[in-house]
């Protein structure tokens, strides 16, 4: 579903990833994971392309997300083919980006009206649905400030929910909730896992990338210092930064 092959991303002369290649197999869940400034979040704005890489390669479901090799040179692909491999990936962020004027529902349903051209009434069934999906069918005609974090994250989750990605990316979905209202957010994301959803999931929620992930990732400098399964990354791996970083978890 996601093939990273050679990335590199350079902000000037700052290399942020070098030589990423990471594969994402259909209804897998792949936590990333590092310190602070380690190229995670980069690395997934590359992935959707809301940032463009400096080298390599990014194919979402077998398309060439955007740059191809074409006699040598190098060419990116246009705007429209750009929007087309990424209408299949959807987006959660660390801050939850609603919309603080339109209601729990409106926030999910504007993007189908605005974005997918669906009429009002379709719309606002889907959005129904989808905070249905998300357990908050009874808070759909709250405005932002009248929801809990978790809550605001959860409607993030179903707006993103429902232009049908086939891949969701989740950039620290849960690093701006209280402690307390974090599990509400992971159990919506352990029950899109189980319905097979094809996850990359940035976080420092050790316990649900030891239990959902079936790939962790170790990013540290720009590259991936270690991957396998949570057993063989949070168990059995030597890497000594690796062990450095963990040891602040468990
Ligand atoms: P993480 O998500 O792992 O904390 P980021 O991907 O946000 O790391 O950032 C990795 C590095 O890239 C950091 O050193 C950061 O300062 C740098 N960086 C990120 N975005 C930009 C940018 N737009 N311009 C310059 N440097 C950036
Ligand atoms: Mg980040």
């Amino acid at each position: 579903m996601i093939d990273v092959r050679g990335v590199w991303k350079r902000f000037g002369a700052t290399e942020v990833l070098k030589g990423i290649d990471l594969s994402i197999n259909k209804s897998d869940v792949t936590c990333i994971i590092g310190p602070s400034g380690s190229g995670k979040s980069t690395l997934l704005r590359c992935i959707a392309f809301l940032e463009e890489y400096s080298e390599g390669e990014i194919y979402i479901e077998g398309e060439l997300l955007g740059f191809a090799q074409e006699g040598g040179k190098r060419r990116r692909v246009s705007e429209a083919e750009v929007a087309r491999v990424r209408r299949n990936v959807g987006f959660v962020f660390q801050q939850f980006n609603l919309w603080p004027h339109m209601t729990a529902l409106e926030n999910v349903a504007a993007p189908l009206r605005l974005a997918r051209g669906i009429a009002g009434d379709e719309a606002a069934r889907r959005a129904g649905a989808m905070l249905e999906k998300v357990g908050l069918s009874a808070r759909a005609g709250a405005y932002p400030s009248q929801l809990s974090g978790g809550q605001q994250q959860r409607v993030g989750i179903a707006r993103a929910l429902a232009m049908e990605p086939h891949i969701m990316l989740f950039d620290e979905p849960t690093s701006a909730l209280d402690p307390e209202l974090v599990g509400e957010v992971l159990q919506v994301m352990r029950d899109l896992a189980g319905e097979g959803m094809t996850m990359a999931v940035v976080t420092h929620e050790m316990g649900f990338a030891a239990q959902v992930a079936d790939t962790v990732v170790f990013l540290d400098h720009g590259r991936i210092a270690a991957s396998g399964s949570p057993e063989e990354v949070f168990r059995r791996d030597p890497n000594p930064r690796l062990r450095q970083f963990l040891q602040n978890y468990f």
